[in-house]
């Protein structure tokens, strides 16, 4: 039987994001009155990985990943892999790696720094037991070749902005696509094809906090009591209920990240 979730989870978010400094609490109350439950907060540096532990030590429905994202693969320090380790194993609030990957848009470190320090990091997740959250820009089939060297346990291509023929691979390896709220802009036509085709079981919704702020709110500051606007748009694509993506985004991100209720 299919069990239906009435709260949402917010499975990518930046709470110790700079722009969440003076008013955390108040977001974290919006959170909850827009009924989004739980959040997991994203780190993009070994820094931010000790702040986003720091958050989720101190709230009971929020959780977090430790790792270094491509654009800070420059700063990877030989010892960082041991640090994450130790970090992961000194708090059950750690549910994954990440977001590790590669971004060939930006290309703020060089792209070979960037596939070491993310090969080394998604065999990091492997060997501890752990999912890994994949961040990915113009850089999807280098990331596929890493993945499949590798073989970690899950893991989840977060902002998914890729055609469907592109990340078919993902799914068919058992893995997830999450979406933003990219997909409410007018121009995302690819994005909303590959939420078309991807399926509610293999699928996560996320704000990626303080960024990205779906319509109706675009331009402004995102934050996670936004996130039912990704889950309308995918019922809206999909033509199904926003009940229904939400309860399959619920289980599937309780199921990927360990959560419980
Ligand atoms: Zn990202
Ligand atoms: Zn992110």
């Amino acid at each position: 039987m299919r069990v239906l979730y009435a709260v949402m989870i917010d499975s990518h978010c930046h709470l110790a994001d700079a722009q969440f400094v003076d008013d955390l609490d108040a977001v974290l109350t919006r959170a909850k009155k827009a009924r989004v439950d739980q959040m997991i907060t994203i780190a993009d540096s070994i820094a931010e990985a000790e702040a986003c532990v720091q958050i989720a030590e101190k709230h009971s429905h929020i959780f977090c990943t430790i790792g270094v994202h491509p654009h800070n693969a420059k700063e990877w320090k030989r010892g960082d892999a041991k640090t994450l380790q130790e970090m992961a194993s000194g708090s059950r609030k750690v549910r994954a790696i990440g977001e590790i990957g590669l971004d060939y848009h930006y290309d703020h470190s060089p792209r070979s720094d960037q596939r070491a320090v993310f090969l080394e990091q998604l065999t990091l997740s492997r060997e501890l037991g752990l999912p890994a959250v994949v961040h990915c820009r113009e850089a999807v089939k280098d990331i596929e070749t890493i993945i499949r060297e590798v073989e970690p346990l899950q893991v989840v291509m977060h902002c998914c902005t890729e055609k469907w023929e592109d990340v078919t691979w993902m799914i068919e390896l058992g893995h997830f696509l999450s979406f933003t709220g990219i997909a409410t802009y007018p121009s995302s036509h690819d994005i909303r094809e590959t939420i078309k085709q991807c399926p509610l079981e293999q699928m996560m919704i996320e704000t990626d906090s303080p960024y990205l702020a779906p319509v109706p709110h675009r331009g402004k500051r995102n934050e996670p009591a936004y996130v039912v606007e990704v889950a309308k748009i995918i019922a809206e694509i999909k033509g199904v209920s926003v009940a229904e993506v939400d309860s399959a985004t619920t289980k599937n991100a309780i199921e990927f990240f360990g959560l419980s209720f």
